[in-house]
């Protein structure tokens, strides 16, 4: 299970998060919908540790995460795609799989990851530039999965890809889910989240305004995208 309690944020003077409380069970995909600047990518930077001016709790089965470097938070099971997917542009697809440590036991192997991404195999000699952006964000979703990663944060996979691909990366997130993963997705892309997501998170000036199962987001969508002013 992952938890996230009472999580504050800021920039300097700038209160960016509010008593941000979220819980995300093995094999659930939950995502974090809001508007530009809501607050969604500073939560995931709080979460991987890479933004630290926060307080609150963060626990990952069990265990307290939230004094840890981003490096050991990726020790523990935190697997991290940033909206610029972070591909090392000049190593090869297989070097950019294979480098990140294995971080845990239900790690995909590197036949699995090409069978469910045959297009890594195709290109497994490509450098990191030569890939399309679906590409990359294959690349960058496997890469993970690949480590055994418990937790998968996800900014905006859909963001710029066609529509094929956008169902692509919904199958392969459907497929994490069947592997116990917790997947955070943000999302501004609602037609996608409703999709893979089994609850969602509304996030409004930096606070949860609302918390709901994917059931009850769609019956309300028009309302609370309004709401929200999206
Ligand atoms: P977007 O979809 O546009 O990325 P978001 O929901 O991810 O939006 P954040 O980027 O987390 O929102 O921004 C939340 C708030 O924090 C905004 O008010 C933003 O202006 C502020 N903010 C973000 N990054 C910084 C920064 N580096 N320095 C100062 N303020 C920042």
């Amino acid at each position: 299970m992952f938890e996230v309690s009472s999580l504050s944020a800021s920039y300097g003077e700038a209160a960016a998060l509010h008593d941000v409380s979220l819980t995300i069970a093995p094999g659930e995909v939950v995502t974090l919908v809001g508007r530009n600047g809501a607050g969604k990518t500073t939560l995931l930077r709080c979460l991987m540790g890479l933004h630290r001016q926060y307080t609150g709790g963060i626990t990952l089965d069990g265990r307290r995460i939230d004094g840890l470097t981003p490096d050991r938070r990726a020790r523990a099971g935190v697997g991290w795609v940033p909206d610029d997917r972070g591909i090392y542009a000049t190593l090869t697809v297989f070097e950019n799989l294979t480098l990140p440590p294995i971080v845990g036991p239900d790690g995909w192997s590197l036949e699995k990851i090409y069978d469910v991404f045959p297009a890594l195999r195709d290109r497994r000699g490509s450098m990191g530039t030569q890939l399309s952006g679906g590409e990359q964000q294959m690349l960058a979703i496997a890469r993970v999965l690949r480590s055994g990663s418990r937790l998968l944060l996800l900014d905006e996979p859909s963001e710029g890809l066609a529509p094929v691909i956008v169902q692509r990366i919904a199958e392969i997130i459907r497929e994490a889910k069947q592997h116990g993963v917790a997947v955070l997705l943000v999302e501004q892309n609602v037609k996608f989240a409703a999709t893979v997501a089994d609850r969602h998170y509304l996030l409004a000036q930096g606070r949860v305004v609302e918390s709901l199962d994917n059931a009850e987001f769609q019956r309300r969508e028009t309302e609370l995208l309004a709401h929200l002013g999206m």
